[in-house]
């Protein structure tokens, strides 16, 4: 299985605030017009992570290793759920990318999409 939500699925998820771990995936070189992937899981990111290196997550990321690029897991922001997941895909990843910033910004002002307790 991917592990990828139905949308049923992401509905509930984003409804009841579920926290989990939201990535960021940096692609080298970049694919068509994509740099980044985010992401979200409620489960073991290393689980989700190797999927996604499986070629078995998303079919972006499994289409950048298939053209002989490479995916690097460039951030973690662990205990928020998938309203912070759709705030930082309003912006260009490349700020969020600490290999495309020098000084890649915390996303702190999104505090309100946290929620630590599990
Ligand atoms: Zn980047």
């Amino acid at each position: 299985m991917s592990g990828a939500a139905t949308k049923e699925e992401y509905i509930e998820q984003l409804n009841k605030h579920i926290p989990g771990t939201v990535y960021l995936l940096h692609f080298d070189p970049p694919y068509l017009h994509a740099k980044h992937y985010v992401g979200w899981t409620a489960k073991d990111p290393e689980d989700r992570l190797t999927l996604h290196l499986n070629g078995a997550g998303s079919p972006l990321v499994r289409a950048v290793l298939n053209n002989g690029g490479t995916v690097s897991i460039v951030r973690l922001w662990e205990g928020f759920d998938r309203h912070f997941e759709r705030r930082l895909k309003d912006h260009s990843s490349s700020r969020w990318c600490p290999k495309c910033s020098v000084r890649p910004m915390e996303a702190t002002h999104f505090k309100n999409c946290v929620r630590k307790e599990k």
